[in-house]
């Protein structure tokens, strides 16, 4: 039976509110250290106050099917609930967990009745000899930790309802507290660990609160001064270090702030041992819910060591680059300082070969001349090289012709292939832009590249040259070029080192075909500064076919046409070529235009087409006929043509791979209108068809290569006025001489300011310039020679240069030069621009205008034949442009000696000659050569010339 205590005596309830306050004081300030002993002691306070047997706390395990005792307090002479604490599986009593769960507490008055469902809680607490107990559960914000039991064996109890709410408050002041010492306990270890890391990391970490107040701070830091936590720890800088480093912090504080973002900095701070050390900052704020920088949290690597490391590093690399730029530079200046001498060496082989010489010595000459030529070439390859090596080689940007670019470098290469039997041709597909802007030199120096290596490596078959445009895209066009040749071809072993410096296929062609190694390397390297590749293909003993692409910016895409074509709707051609590639390629060009095209691959073909389009509308208006044919060659295919009444009037265009001046004569007489070198250069094609038919008048001041193609004799006595503006001896002496023998002679200035003074003077069709020179340079010259000029005047001006320093030819377009020749200079292309640059009214001047003029005179005065008249006349023009250049270069020289003889010469042979216009001025000249008047004889020899000059414009 339960005793009954009156717990509603007041004094009862008000010893129970002491015993919770006491409890509740102490658990309140409670620490880990000591909760266990106090926790101990209240449980015993409880238990005997509400006189029980046993109070126990069970907290459930991490796998809540577990559960555990964790302290409990058995009365005097109570056996333990528990011996261990160890782990109970909470399904052996169920139905009591289930309440625990579910309700706010368990109150057991007499275990004899336990509700029928607690069948394993009945026999567990009779068998532990528990009368009564209460279970109050134990949650913490509503999750079940655990529970804490009430127990006892002595007496039933009748659980009052009051108690039962005393008994609540205390457990829940119990897992309160047990879970703010968790708490707190984990706060603490994280902590710790924080400041583990804090204080164990090498790097420096701290956090202002503002510019010049640290908040707190890591090990690394104080150490780094040699200071104490305490020291620093909410510290103002200035009470803190000396006035220096306060500032320099204060003022690198000063910026992160400012940048209020994540910012990193290099600052350089004194630490503890006087050392300046480079300090790499980072800077992170921590801000409020406004956005204000609560914290600025710095954290700093000491980077030292490592800077004068990479220095170190970086020193060396720049030695060894400056070691390697200079072993290039070296290269790229001797191969410069070689193409001097070479220039004077292939000039003086040139004017040599001009003399009276053996066969024997001919021949020495021409293999002298080869040898220096293929010198010239290996020093070029490696001066372009090393200029690649040393990173010196710089693209030039300028606008320029891309098909004249193309079909330049295969005519320079076509009479070599012409030589071997080879055909060689260029096909420019529709859509590949005509102007565009970008290095012209260097795209020629690769397609010379590739074509010459295919000519070499090829000897019977064909090479083909293919241009295409890939894509366009924002005006950059991609465009491909192909050189394929029907070659040796490469074996798949040496395939892919050929595009390697100094590697050629195999040994053996060292030997056979000579070549450097170089030339693919550079051309790889070259493609690609363009934003290309280059590739190929290979087939051992069938050919190599040479890829490679490069992009350009379009100034103008393909070509409109220029001739109105279009309205020849009855016009037809026909193509006779046996090469069927050939055919296709000047098909296209033609079909491009609207033109109807034939084709026929022999002289028969030709004529049963010619026949049996004869009276259709398909009726052939031009024939384009290849010289070279099986059956019937050009000549007699053009003679069948002219003899048959009815085809006769067909307009006939030879195609021919050598031109000979001499034939152009044959040409007219077997009934050609026209004749073309191959490879066949389209607008030339077009330029000589729309001629043929008469649409187009030939002009030949605007259009100088059509008359080339037209057939009349070529005019070859050109009297140039050039300026020759060099200040090497040699290379005016080469110059001179070298126009000497083409019967052209020139004035000399020895710098740019002396040819600025002549200009002013005296016209002239061609100043060849010099570009580097002593007291005015030929880009300075040459500025200023169009700025005398303003719009009123043009002279050409044609750069020699070196061209060995990059941005040569940028900086000679940009002095206001039309041209550029490089050195050692190529007098093919010197010849070819004077001729090309000289005005046409100095074009076919014959100095036998001045027998017209004079015959009569001598024949008069003399009594000589008219034959015989002529005949002395014409010696006397013969010797005439000879003795002109050697008076003027005694001038030049001021070689009185030489002069005598020359004056007195022209005097003498002018007077026989009754040529009084000139005897006069020969008199006079002679009279102040003398006098070694030189400025009077400049004068009176230029009365003389232009006296000439003079005689050819009354003429004209
Ligand atoms: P090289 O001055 O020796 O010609 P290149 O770099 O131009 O130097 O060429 C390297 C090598 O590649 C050549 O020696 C040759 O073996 C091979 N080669 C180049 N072009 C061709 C080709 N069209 N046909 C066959 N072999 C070629």
């Amino acid at each position: 039976m339960s005793s009954k205590i009156d717990y509603i005596n007041i004094e009862h309830y008000s010893r129970c509110l002491k015993l919770i306050n006491d409890i509740f004081k102490k658990f309140l300030v409670i620490d880990d250290n000591n909760y266990e002993i106090e926790l101990k002691k209240s449980l015993e306070k409880i238990g005997l106050f509400f006189s029980l047997d046993r109070i126990y706390v069970y907290y459930f395990s991490k796998d809540p099917t577990f559960m555990k005792i964790e302290y409990q307090w058995n009365k005097k002479d109570i056996k333990q609930k528990r011996e261990r604490q160890e782990e109970e599986v909470v399904y052996t009593l169920p139905w009591l967990i289930r309440e625990v769960k579910n309700s706010e507490f368990v109150a057991i008055n007499d275990t004899n009745r336990f509700p029928d469902e607690a069948l394993f809680e009945a026999e567990v607490f009779l068998n532990e000899g528990v009368k009564s107990f209460l279970i109050i559960p134990l949650k913490i914000a509503d999750k079940l930790i655990g529970f804490m039991g009430y127990e006892s064996l002595s007496d039933y109890i009748n659980w009052q309802e009051s108690q039962i709410e005393v008994l609540s408050d205390i457990s829940k002041i119990f897992s309160y507290t047990r879970e703010r010492l968790e708490k707190e306990k984990k706060y603490e270890e994280t902590l710790n660990g924080q400041a583990i890391l804090l204080n164990n990391s090498e790097s420096q970490i701290w956090a202002l609160s503002n510019v010049t107040s640290y908040a707190t701070v890591n090990e690394a830091h104080v150490n780094f001064f040699g200071k104490k936590k305490s020291d620093l720890e909410y510290q103002d800088l200035y009470d803190v270090f000396d006035i220096e480093t306060a500032n320099k912090f204060s003022e690198n504080n000063w910026e992160l702030f400012e940048k209020n973002e994540l910012t990193k900095k290099e600052l350089e701070v004194e630490n503890v041992n006087g050392e300046k050390r480079l300090l790499k900052i980072r800077s992170k704020p921590q801000k409020d819910k406004d956005g204000n920088i609560k914290y600025l949290i710095c954290t700093a690597e000491d980077i030292t060591e490592q800077r004068r490391a990479e220095r170190e590093l970086y020193k060396a690399k720049e030695q060894a680059e400056t070691a390697n730029i200079a072993k290039s530079q070296f290269l790229a200046n001797m191969s410069h300082e070689i193409r001097t001498p070479m220039n004077g060496i292939l000039g003086f082989l040139e004017l040599l070969q001009l003399t009276n010489l053996s066969l024997e010595q001919e021949d020495f000459i021409r293999e002298a001349k080869v040898a220096s030529e293929v010198l010239l070439h290996i020093i070029n390859d490696i001066l372009d090289f090393s200029k690649i090596e040393a990173r010196k080689l710089v693209m030039e940007n300028i606008e320029f012709n891309l098909r004249k670019i193309i079909e330049d470098a295969v005519s320079l290469l076509a009479p070599k292939a012409a030589a071997k039997g080879i055909e060689l041709y260029t096909m420019i597909k529709e859509g590949v832009p005509e102007v565009v802007v970008g290095d012209p030199a260097r795209l020629s120096q690769v397609l010379n590249n590739l074509i010459s290596n295919a000519v070499k490596f090829t000897e019977h078959g064909e090479i083909a040259v293919i241009v295409d445009c890939l894509e366009i895209e924002k005006k950059i066009a991609l465009l491909s070029f192909q050189v394929k040749d029907t070659g040796i071809g490469i074996d798949r072993e040496h395939i892919n080192t050929i595009f390697q410096s100094f590697s050629q296929a195999d040994a053996s062609t060292t030997r056979k075909y000579g070549g450097t190694g170089l030339g693919l390397a550079i051309s790889n390297e070259l493609v690609k500064m363009m934003g290309g590749e280059i590739s190929v293909e290979s087939i051992l003993g069938e050919g190599s076919t040479f890829k490679f692409d490069v992009r350009l910016r379009i100034v103008k895409g393909s070509t409109e046409q220029k001739f109105e074509f279009l309205k020849l709707d009855d016009v037809n051609i026909l193509i006779v070529d046996e090469n069927e590639n050939n055919r296709r390629i000047i098909n296209s060009y033609i079909q491009g235009i609207g033109l109807k095209v034939f084709e026929a691959q022999d002289a028969s073909t030709a004529i049963t087409t010619i026949l049996t389009n004869a009276n259709t509308k398909n009726r052939i208006s031009v024939a384009i006929i290849n010289y070279q044919m099986p059956d019937m060659n050009g000549y007699e295919l053009a003679n069948t043509i002219k003899t048959i009444p009815f085809t006769k009037d067909i307009k006939l265009i030879l195609l021919t791979s050598v031109t000979q001046k001499g034939e152009v004569k044959a040409l007219k007489e077997y009934g050609f209108s026209a004749y073309l070198g191959k490879p066949v250069r389209r607008d030339e094609l077009l330029d000589c068809i729309a001629i043929t038919l008469g649409i187009k008048k030939e002009d030949e001041e605007k259009n100088k290569i059509i008359t080339k193609h037209i057939v009349k004799e070529v005019k070859n006595s050109l009297e140039p006025r050039i300026l020759l503006v060099e200040d090497n001896e040699m290379n005016r002496k080469i110059i001179i001489s070298m126009l000497k023998s083409h019967g052209m002679i020139c004035d000399v200035a020895v710098n740019g300011s002396e040819a600025l003074k002549v200009v002013t003077e005296k016209d002239y069709d061609v100043i060849l310039m010099d570009c580097q020179m002593p007291v005015m340079d030929g880009y300075e010259c040459t500025s200023k020679i169009r700025d005398f000029e303003g719009e009123k005047k043009h002279t050409i001006i044609i750069a020699m240069t070196a061209n060995a320093m990059e941005g040569d030819y940028e900086k000679c377009i940009k002095a206001g030069m039309d041209n550029y020749i490089s050195k050692p200079i190529n007098f093919d292309t010197m010849f070819s621009l004077i001729e090309a640059n000289t005005k046409e009214n100095h074009k076919g001047i014959k100095y036998s205008n001045i027998i017209k003029n004079n015959i009569d005179y001598l024949i008069k005065e003399t009594g000589l034949k008219e034959e015989d008249a002529k005949e002395i006349l014409e010696e006397y023009i013969e010797q005439l442009p000879n003795l002109l250049s050697d008076i003027s270069e005694a001038i030049y020289r001021s070689d009185f000696n030489k002069l005598v003889a020359l004056t007195h010469e022209l005097k003498g042979s002018s007077g026989t000659l009754r040529i009084v216009s000139i005897y006069e001025l020969a008199i006079q000249l002679e009279e102040a050569v003398l006098k070694h008047e030189i400025d009077k004889s400049t004068i009176l020899f230029e009365k003389i010339r232009d006296l000439l000059g003079e005689i050819r414009h009354e003429i004209k």
